[in-house]
């Protein structure tokens, strides 16, 4: 039974199945080298492509730490969703529903283009919701200002240029976001118009509680990265498990489970659970098949 945890740190793999643009970094424990994957497949198994993506992603950022090691942070829901917060590409133009799920967001970026993308917020928000490692308040706004993690500016047009983003998409994103938020309606992306949006927002926020103005200077700036938390690619598996042939055949007694087999969800990220939910499962059902059990 393969359970080596999926693609995670596996260059070839990575090479044949993502995007381009995602880095050569994951989320996935470092012991995590696509193994059960290389070894099926040196014995003819069959690896499906993952259908709508090859892994589930979140948009992630990274600390360099003074001892040279990185700390990477994924922007799960605490920031991103809340009201005063936009994302913008390198041409400074939003690009995806801030307040959708993290895989949904790095699709977003996946979708543009995007290999980073840079999260605005101001003063005010920073202090109320903080941003990624900067917890709210601002304790420790210095020392991540000078290990580079966060830019800051006294407005946008010097906050674009510091962070090499350009100026005039920037100015238009957030004039937009400050009309949007005015009129508690998201004309560009329908951000707080599902439950979901809703639940990840500010709910003390009267109107759409993913919506607020940016305009209490200063501005700051954090870049992100779209990094994989799980493959949904892996090896093609039968109801019972059973690892696929190229052809189609079950390999008998040849099992995969957790991220070694390719996700029932077809690369889609339905909501949490999606992949240690049929984790659990498949492993229930090989070990009973396994033991010449009936399965439901
Ligand atoms: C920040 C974050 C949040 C997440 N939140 C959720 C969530 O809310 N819900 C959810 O469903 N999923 C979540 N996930 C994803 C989930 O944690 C993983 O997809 C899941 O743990 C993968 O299980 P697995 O058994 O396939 O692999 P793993 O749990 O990674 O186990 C694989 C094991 O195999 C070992 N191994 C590797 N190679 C070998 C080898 N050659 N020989 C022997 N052993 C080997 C590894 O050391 C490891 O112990 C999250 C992931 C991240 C990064």
């Amino acid at each position: 039974m393969l359970a080596t945890g999926g693609i995670g740190w596996n260059a070839d793999l990575r090479a044949r199945l993502f995007p381009p643009q995602i880095a050569p970094v994951s989320q996935t424990p470092a012991g995590n080298t696509g193994d059960g994957i290389a070894v099926a497949e040196g014995i003819g198994a069959a690896v499906d492509d993952g259908g709508d993506s090859p892994a589930l992603w979140m948009p992630c950022s990274m600390l360099r730490r003074p001892d040279g090691s990185t700390a990477i942070w994924p922007h799960i829901l605490l920031d991103r969703a809340k009201p005063g917060l936009i994302a913008v590409g390198r041409d400074g133009r939003r690009f995806v529903n801030e307040s959708d799920s993290y895989h949904d967001f790095a699709m977003g970026m996946i979708r543009a283009g995007l290999s980073e993308a840079w999260l605005i917020v101001d003063a005010a928000f920073l202090r109320r919701y903080g941003l990624g490692l900067m917890l709210p308040g601002g304790r420790g706004l210095r020392r991540l200002l000078k290990a580079g993690y966060l830019d800051r500016a006294p407005d946008p047009g010097t906050l674009a240029a510091r962070i090499g983003v350009d100026a005039a998409g920037l100015a238009a994103s957030v004039a937009a976001a400050n009309r949007f938020a005015a009129e508690g309606v998201d004309r560009d992306f329908g951000r707080g118009t599902s439950a979901m949006n809703r639940f990840n927002g500010d709910g003390t926020v009267a109107g759409n509680p993913c919506l607020g103005p940016i305009g209490t200077a200063p501005f700051y700036a954090l870049r992100v990265v779209p990094i994989d938390l799980a493959g949904a690619a892996g090896l093609r598996i039968t109801p019972e498990a059973l690892v696929r042939d190229r052809a189609g055949a079950p390999i008998p007694g040849l099992y995969a489970c957790g991220n070694d087999a390719a996700s029932i969800f077809r690369g889609t990220y339905p909501g949490p659970g999606t992949t240690i939910g049929p984790a659990m499962v498949f492993g229930w059902r090989i070990g009973r098949h396994a033991a010449g059990q009936p399965l439901p």
